[in-house]
């Protein structure tokens, strides 16, 4: 029997007018649209529901894609979320309310500002294109809208044929966007071997327009201008040299006055690891992809994690290094956050003041004399961070405004002054020596720290009768089985599709990669291979368009806060890991 018509399907749809909900299911299938392929995967149970799950596919002669817009991975990657934004435009345009709940919707899975692979729309090497959808099948209370569906399916195709065909689409935009990622992936390459954790293009913009507004602030930016003393000039295929600041590797303190842009600076090369669209202000702004930003976060649970290199004795006895707790301090869970970084391999620690635990941050000389080191169970950052990058190659970014005893132990010196940046390492030197800061340093040597495997069975995600409930409520916040896993202080996670991405792959992780794996590192690492080889679809039983790329580190974050997460010691520490 040859392929039903898309036309076949308003029909279907027609005949279908006036019936209960349920009668939907039956155009589930495949169509031939003139055009495209359509295909209605999932039917939603009722009007309210989560909107219907369509495809739309163009094969490579109907999307007509140039070879340049999906030549290399990176290009695939790039044009996709050309797509997927295009698409995102022209489905909200042909949307309508056409009746009860979701009747009418179009939707399809919204960007923020990073460019990332996505479940919502996908270029094959062959310049195919693929886009997931959500459609509100029509209805008035349950009575099904049939003409009103045929309508929509005409309003999708229209949707589908703005954006999933080159000749609809802005040539000169696409090609920009795809070269702004391809550049952006050729700055961060050259990092490594220029001796560089990050990169800052001069011309960057980097503040956002409100705190909850991740969008440029156009009016008022000072560009970014690198100080002449920390100015490289790396390649770029497309926009050919591009001078900026480079950040060294080692220990790197952002100083300088309240409210004068060390946060906004420090955020951009936390989003670094990330590449931008063009036109974000920080598509220039590029950092190793080993970067992890780790901040205190009371309140948070750990399970079972050696925190012993900065938290000793502790009065209630527990121990230190398999440390448990329902509800860490300040200093506890920044401490958790930095070796749990670091089991998973991270290169480069980005801290800041504003959200740092000050007693883990520093013990001052006074303090010191006060309180004697055995009555103090930390051992402040300030005594590791040298450690961190000459045993173990970790390098740290931070922004202190308010302690000079960080000089001591500083590589490099940039102090912003309304916005711009200058480089005061040997100024700060002079300081340390005028200003011996008679601290003795603490800790002694950094211990290696325990290994950890996770127990299977504590990763659950059933809810009363149901297997798997995974309900992701925002960026920050899901529903995983019984328990509310909170990410606010994950601050690199950047887009919902990666949070609901990783809860779908902690769920895959139960019966794929924890079972076997020696230890949590390698578990994570056979997740993220399962990401490289089989693609986000590996860890959805489903094909949905809600998921998107993400880090292991974010993975590592997110199992690390799950309440359930039960942990035992591993036989041994893996050899790839860092400390
Ligand atoms: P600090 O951490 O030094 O106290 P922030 O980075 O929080 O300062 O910046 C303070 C304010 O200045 C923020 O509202 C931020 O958006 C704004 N800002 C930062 N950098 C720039 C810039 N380059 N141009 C204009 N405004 C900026
Ligand atoms: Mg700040």
């Amino acid at each position: 029997m040859p392929m039903q018509t898309t036309d076949d399907l308003r029909q279907a749809l027609e005949r279908l007018d006036g019936k209960g909900y349920k009668a939907y299911k039956a155009v589930k299938g495949s169509y031939r649209g003139p055009a495209l392929r359509l295909t209605i995967d999932h039917v939603q149970g009722d009007p309210y529901a989560e909107p219907s799950r369509f495809t739309g596919e163009a094969a490579p002669d109907e999307a007509a894609l140039p070879g340049w817009a999906y030549s290399t991975p990176a290009r695939r990657v790039a044009t996709a979320d050309f797509i997927n934004r295009a698409l995102a435009a022209a489905l909200r345009a042909h949307s309508s309310d056409l009746g009860s709940g979701k009747s009418g919707e179009l939707r399809v899975l919204r960007p923020g500002q990073e460019v990332l692979r996505r479940s919502s729309v996908t270029i094959r090497p062959d310049g195919a294109v693929e886009a997931r959808f959500r459609v509100g099948l029509p209805a008035r209370g349950r009575r099904i809208l049939g003409r009103g569906a045929a309508r929509l399916v005409s309003a999708a195709e229209a949707a589908l044929g703005e954006a999933l065909f080159f000749a609809a689409l802005d040539e000169a935009a696409l090609r920009r966007h795809v070269e702004t990622v391809e550049d952006a992936r050729a700055l961060r390459s050259q990092l490594p071997g220029r001796g560089l954790v990050a990169f800052v293009a001069d011309g960057a913009r980097l503040p956002r327009r409100s705190g909850i507004d991740d969008r440029p602030l156009e009016a008022d930016a000072v560009p970014f201008e690198s100080p002449e003393s920390l100015r490289v000039t790396l390649e770029t295929p497309n926009a050919g040299p591009l001078s900026g600041m480079g950040v060294p590797e080692g220990v790197t303190l952002v100083v300088g006055g309240g409210y004068h842009g060390k946060s906004t600076l420090l955020r951009a090369i936390e989003r670094g690891v990330y590449d931008h669209v063009p036109g974000d202000g920080r598509e220039r702004v590029v950092t190793v992809p080993g970067a992890v930003k780790v901040r205190a976060e009371d309140g948070r649970r750990i399970a079972g994690t050696d925190i012993s290199p900065f938290i000793g004795r502790l009065p209630g006895g527990e121990d230190t290094r398999r440390f448990t707790t329902e509800n860490a301090s300040g200093s506890t869970s920044q401490a958790a956050a930095i070796v749990e970084a670091l089991e998973v391999g991270a290169t480069a620690l980005l801290l800041d003041e504003d959200t740092s635990a000050t007693n883990f941050m520093i013990r001052d000389a006074r303090m010191q004399r006060l309180i004697h080191a055995d009555d103090e169970p930390i051992t402040p950052f300030i005594d590791r961070a040298r450690q961190l990058h000459e045993r173990h190659g970790v390098s740290t970014v931070l922004v202190v405004g308010g302690s000079g005893d960080y000089f001591d132990v500083a590589d490099t010196v940039v102090a912003m002054r309304e916005y711009r940046p200058k480089e005061v390492t040997d100024a700060a030197r002079a300081v340390a020596r005028d200003l011996p800061t008679q601290r003795r340093e603490e800790g002694g040597a950094w211990p290696p720290p325990g290994a950890r495997r996770v127990l299977p069975d504590s990763i659950d995600p059933s809810r009363g009768r149901r297997d798997v409930s995974v309900r992701v409520r925002a960026l920050d916040r899901v529903e995983f089985g019984d328990h509310r896993v909170e990410l606010a202080a994950v601050e690199q996670l950047v887009e919902t599709a990666q949070t609901r991405a990783i809860a779908e792959a902690l769920v895959t992780a139960r019966s794929r990669a924890f079972p076997e794996a020696p230890s949590l590192p390698a578990a994570v690492s056979a997740l993220m291979d399962i990401l490289e080889g089989e693609g986000l679809d590996a860890f959805h039983p489903h094909r949905i368009g809600e998921l998107a790329e993400f880090r292991r580190f974010e993975l590592a974050a997110f199992l690390n806060r799950l309440r359930s997460l039960r942990t035992e010691p591993a036989a041994a520490p893996p050899a790839e890991s860092a400390p």
